[in-house]
């Protein structure tokens, strides 16, 4: 095993293009010599890879197919801008005296009290002096940007995803442009392999049961960082 080697997407052999479908009982699982050449590429190397992980990792009890395809579902990555956490007892207590000095009718109390955690950046801080000044007609606009752009996400395609109903694991073909090492192409394949045989919901797919297997997924830490790098949203 070379896991060094690399996915190189030029001379893609006819009929393997990006999104076919290869069956996996067609492959000959012993057949790994071509992952580490540039003539064995795409759909065919994606299949060597899934059953070497398959093989070593889950006893070859994965079922199903592997194609390279955008991956349908998309991501929600949170790009915003970091947020202060109040810090200690103290700064709680000042913050709960900031708002019962709302309550209590005595916005420049709280204003004084709740500014510096708001130009710290302290989401519920910025909130509150937002609403303060907008009421004195002062300068309310710097704290609203500050606030929201804590939350700016974007929505983003997976590196790699797999679909139940059909028992198929989709690589984005990204992966092939940018010559992905196969240690991250295995790690992917693990990880959505781990999806077939744990269950898992749309809003939670991935529970701490899941995480326990997951974890012990082959250079995981190397792949996730090249993920980053490559901009995938990663766990
Ligand atoms: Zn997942």
């Amino acid at each position: 095993m070379n896991d060094a080697a690399y996915i190189n997407l030029e001379n893609v052999p006819d009929g393997s293009t990006p999104g076919s479908t290869i069956s996996l009982a067609q492959v000959n699982t012993e057949n790994t010599s071509c992952l580490s050449t540039d003539s064995c590429l795409s759909t065919e190397a994606l299949t060597n890879s899934f059953n070497i992980v398959n093989q070593r990792f889950f006893q070859g009890g994965i079922t199903g197919a592997i194609i390279w395809q955008v991956p349908k579902g998309m991501v929600s990555i949170n790009k915003g801008s970091p947020c202060y956490s109040l810090n200690g007892s103290t700064e709680e207590l000042t913050f709960e005296q900031a708002t019962l000095a709302i309550k209590q009718g005595q916005a420049d109390k709280a204003l004084a009290l709740l500014t510096p955690f708001a130009d710290k950046g302290h989401p519920d801080s910025e909130l509150l002096v937002c609403h303060i000044l907008k009421r004195q007609h002062g300068e309310w606009q710097g704290y609203a940007k500050a606030y929201n752009d804590h939350f700016i996400t974007e929505m983003m395609a997976p590196a790699a995803c797999y679909y139940p109903d059909t028992q198929t694991i989709a690589i984005h073909p990204h992966l092939h442009r940018r010559g992905a090492p196969m240690f991250v192409l295995r790690y992917l394949i693990y990880h959505e392999c781990c999806h077939q045989i744990i269950d898992s919901s749309e809003s939670e797919p991935h529970t701490p049961l899941f995480m326990e297997y997951e974890e012990k997924a082959p250079f995981r830490e190397k792949a996730l960082s090249w993920l980053s790098k490559e901009g995938f949203p990663t766990l």
